[in-house]
């Protein structure tokens, strides 16, 4: 029996795993020399511009929310599908999430929907680039700009993507990326946001740290009630080794990826995701399963790859059918999109680890699985 394949492990080298030793040893562990190393060189990756470092993407989300003042009685445009935090970070601040439709293959927010879901109380659009492919960059800030709303970019996973040759990150409003060891490069838990004012990112700084700045080294001054999000040196060693070895993890997942639609190239038994461009990060391949078309459920495939030795994940189902959203008088039948993907996807093995073989292997099992279940 071949060794389980995941659908996602990170690759920490040796060299880093030796660096977290020094840091451990060194005695200062906690947010220090590293992390002010760590937003140095993420700063330089993304042309200079200001990052802030936090202990998930999650909390990025909600502190950049908060840094653009967006709280009760605002209403933010989320993505009806992506993870669960995309929307839970607006009502986390007070305000109200407004699900609009994905697109079927990118899974992007459909920016044709947008507009219709906008009112007087729209403060900001939240976008997310879902498995590494950014959404449309210049239709989404000239919507933006038209209409006066804040951009705040859920990049979590489109750490080294680009539009149009232009990284994410690099540009925009916020944009928060998260260092969760799912993603694309790790902290271990971790975030980043990219961007905002010079007030907006002191704002990014007290709220990770009990809303305190010090006055003197005696002193300090709390200015509201701030949270604790602050990344440590442990945490942020690894990701500045991590760091280091994006473009070859990006490049790997790219190779990987494209085998994928290679093998099934004709006339595949899952329908594929968009394939975007050579900026696409592919931090995740995620199919859709025909299931009206299969003697088979969801679970039954996932289980059935288990059998085989193969990992297969679920990203996402539709965040407006969760209990808590439903509470918000959300219901079936509102995004049709979001709604299937829920029902169908299925998320496949692809980590800069994986061999070529390793694809083949999940090609071959899945196309096996699902032939011997059509109807
Ligand atoms: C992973 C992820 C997050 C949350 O990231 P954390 O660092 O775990 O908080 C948010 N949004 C999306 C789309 C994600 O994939």
């Amino acid at each position: 029996m071949k060794p389980m394949l995941p659908f996602t492990r990170p690759s920490i080298d040796e060299q880093t795993i030796g660096e977290v030793a020094e840091v451990l040893r060194s005695g200062w562990l906690a947010s220090g020399p590293k992390v002010k190393a760590f937003e140095a060189a993420l700063s330089d990756y993304f042309g200079g511009r200001p990052v802030r470092t936090q202990t998930s993407a999650t909390a990025g989300l909600e502190h950049a929310l908060l840094a653009c003042g967006i709280g009760s009685g605002d209403e933010v445009i989320v993505p009806a599908m992506s993870f669960v935090a995309t929307a839970n970070v607006v009502v986390r601040v007070g305000a109200r999430p407004v699900f609009v439709d994905v697109e079927l293959d990118s899974r992007n927010i459909d920016l044709d929907r947008v507009e219709a879901a906008l009112t007087p109380r729209t403060r900001a659009i939240l976008p997310v680039h879902f498995a590494g492919l950014s959404v449309d960059q210049d239709r989404l800030y000239a919507l933006a700009e038209r209409h006066r709303l804040r951009v705040i970019e859920d990049a979590a996973q489109a750490m080294g993507s680009s539009w149009r040759g232009r990284r994410i990150g690099s540009f925009g409003d916020l944009v928060c990326f998260s260092l969760h060891p799912n993603k694309n490069i790790t902290s271990i838990e971790g975030g980043a946001v990219v961007g905002g004012s010079p007030e907006e990112v002191r704002e990014l700084e007290l709220h990770r740290f009990h809303g305190q700045v010090k006055s003197g080294p005696d002193e300090a001054d709390t200015l509201f009630a701030g949270g604790k999000a602050n990344l440590s040196d442990v945490a942020a060693c690894v990701g500045l080794g991590q760091l280091k070895r994006l473009e070859e993890f990006n490049a790997r997942r790219r190779v990987l990826a494209a085998r994928y639609f290679e093998l099934w190239g004709g006339d595949p038994p899952v329908r594929l995701p968009a394939r975007g461009d050579e900026g696409h990060n592919w931090h995740m391949l995620t199919v859709l399963l025909p299931l009206d078309r299969l003697a088979l459920t969801r679970r039954q495939f996932i289980e059935a790859m288990a059998e085989r030795g193969i990992g297969v994940g679920v990203h996402y189902q539709a965040i407006h059918l969760f209990s808590a959203y439903r509470a918000m008088g959300y219901h079936e039948g509102q995004f049709p999109n979001a709604e299937r993907i829920g029902r169908e996807t299925v998320t496949l093995p692809l980590f800069p680890a994986m061999e070529l073989t390793d694809v083949d292997r999940v090609v071959e099992a899945a196309t096996d699985i699902l032939r011997g279940a059509v109807r």
